[in-house]
């Protein structure tokens, strides 16, 4: 399996502390059954900033550990970028670092409370420059969690989201995880992934919940999830199922 999004790299986030606790996620993630993964450290989320020149060469610098070590683990490379208004300039200076450096693919992570006024500026700005965002985690996103029609707007727009294995395995409540079964039953997910930060709290839970949207949906939509992974790493574009709008409640006719 292939895993998109995940805090591995040592000491740059509230991930892995040090190349110790990395080998021992790395560990985990084979024994899950993971062969690829993108390390996508936290960049300006307010506390972390990780330019994307100091994200490869510590990628670099994990491969070859993991080589030495003989686990059988690949590292992307990628970047969780917290949107924000000077995410422009940023790119400018070569300080964003897209989904295997390709250009093409971007993580954007929106900030937990709210969608800001800008989002859909900044979408639309980043299609005009060739870069699709994928947003993560949107399930755990208060305002779309209220406004699932906003969500709606975004991916119609022509952003992609990724959800987290842990949403829909249940391990951050029954909301999130009824909203990500929305959220799926809508196609307005694109792939899982674990955003896996430790091997304790937040592990790399990926097969499980592949299970679940197995017996849930059937295999073919756990295939589109994994296929839309694999088609990264390909250096392809993933499928995109028409997004379905969601339905007007309608209150006063009875
Ligand atoms: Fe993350």
């Amino acid at each position: 399996m292939i895993d998109i999004h995940c805090h591995i790299l040592p000491g740059v986030d509230d991930g892995s502390a040090d190349m110790k606790e990395s080998l021992n996620m790395a560990r985990k993630a084979v024994e899950a059954g993971i062969t690829h993964l993108f390390a996508t450290p936290h960049h300006l989320n307010e506390k972390y900033v990780n330019v994307k020149r100091d994200i490869i060469d510590r990628a670099v610098r994990l491969n070859d550990s993991l080589q030495q070590n003989n686990i059988p683990l690949i590292i992307h490379l990628g970047q969780e970028v917290r949107i924000h208004r000077d995410i422009f300039t940023s790119l400018e200076k070569e300080e964003i670092l897209t989904l295997d450096d390709n250009g093409k693919y971007l993580l954007l992570e929106l900030p937990s409370g709210k969608v800001p006024t800008y989002t859909k500026e900044v979408i639309y700005e980043l299609l005009l420059k060739g870069i699709t965002p994928i947003i993560v985690h949107p399930e755990r996103n208060k305002e779309l969690i209220e406004n699932h029609k906003l969500l709606f707007e975004l991916v119609q727009e022509g952003a992609l989201t990724q959800l987290t294995s842990g949403s829909i395995n249940g391990n951050f409540g029954k909301k999130i995880q009824s909203f990500s079964k929305k959220i799926i039953e809508h196609n307005l997910s694109h792939f899982i992934a674990t955003d896996a930060h430790n091997i304790i709290s937040r592990g790399f839970s990926l097969q499980h919940a592949y299970e679940i949207i197995t017996k849930a949906y059937g295999i073919e939509r756990t295939f589109y999830f994994k296929e839309n992974a694999e088609q990264l790493i390909k250096k392809q574009s993933p499928f995109i199922e028409k997004p379905v709008p969601f339905k007007k409640k309608i209150f006063g006719i009875f």
